[in-house]
């Protein structure tokens, strides 16, 4: 969708940085109003990251009606837009931290990453993400419940004081143990029909060897949330922002470094 840019004396007005940008409108635009020599450190920034991307842009990942998280031929139908943002080290720069000490910033770059996912996707998603705590906390209260009832909690007494303490314990342990092994069921299942790591994505996967890498990682599945609506403005949000890493002269720039 073109966007309506009111502001013609901006800089950058009507440049790719500008639909790389994919600000919402003129007003809300993170340029305004800055000096020159900031919108010099700012073309900087976007180079760079430009460097870094595919030159197909990313925008066929959420512009798009089919699910690109579904494995196969068969794609589900979009139905919400799967969200998360990845870092890149570059550009480098130096953060001071504690005692001041200067280290190297983690992420030199944040991309917001938004997914065409469909209802089947997003369930297992948040399947994995849910099923081990529910059923630990689940056993839990259900221990908590039986062992406070007297009918109940009298005779295992009568046997041997500790015993309502044992039996709650074995009912919690169990719960953890069941739910990660459900888990880890589901995990198997799933990776069957659906990309767990959205860098398995063709386009992400390309993007991973250029540096990218996922900010909230977690050990075998990505970290998501999940939208009925895209990304209102943000970096490589729109349809128009393209990227120059696959250019041979750049890409090859970049591998040296
Ligand atoms: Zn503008
Ligand atoms: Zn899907």
């Amino acid at each position: 969708m073109p966007r309506l840019y009111t502001n013609t004396d901006c800089p950058l007005h009507g440049s790719e940085y500008c639909a790389r940008l994919h600000m919402e409108s003129c007003d809300t635009c993170t340029v305004r109003g800055r000096d020159a020599e900031e919108m010099q450190l700012l073309k900087q920034d976007l180079d760079a990251i430009a460097a870094m991307m595919p030159e197909e842009g990313i925008d066929a990942l959420f512009l798009t009606n089919e699910c690109v998280l579904c494995k196969g031929e068969e794609k589900g139908a979009r139905a919400w837009y799967a969200q998360t943002d990845i870092g890149n080290a570059e550009p480098r720069r130096k953060q001071v931290g504690f005692l001041g000490i200067k280290r190297e910033a983690r992420a030199g770059s944040i991309l917001p990453i938004q997914l065409a996912c469909c209802d089947a996707c997003r369930k297992r998603y948040l399947m994995l993400q849910y099923v081990a705590p529910v059923t630990a906390a689940a056993s839990i209260v259900l221990g908590f419940v039986l062992m406070s009832i007297r009918a109940i909690r009298e005779p295992l007494m009568a046997i041997t004081p500790a015993l309502p303490a044992i039996v709650f314990l074995v009912l919690a342990l169990g719960g953890i143990l069941g739910g990660w092994l459900w888990r880890g069921a589901l995990h198997k299942r799933y990776s069957k029909t659906t990309y767990l790591s959205i860098f398995r994505i063709d386009t992400l996967r390309r993007m991973k060897r250029l540096g990218w890498f996922e900010l909230y990682e977690t050990k075998d599945v990505s970290r998501l949330v999940f939208s009925k609506k895209p990304f209102r403005q943000g970096l490589y949000t729109g349809a128009s922002g393209h990227g120059t890493a696959d250019k041979p002269g750049e890409a090859a720039e970049f591998a040296e470094e």
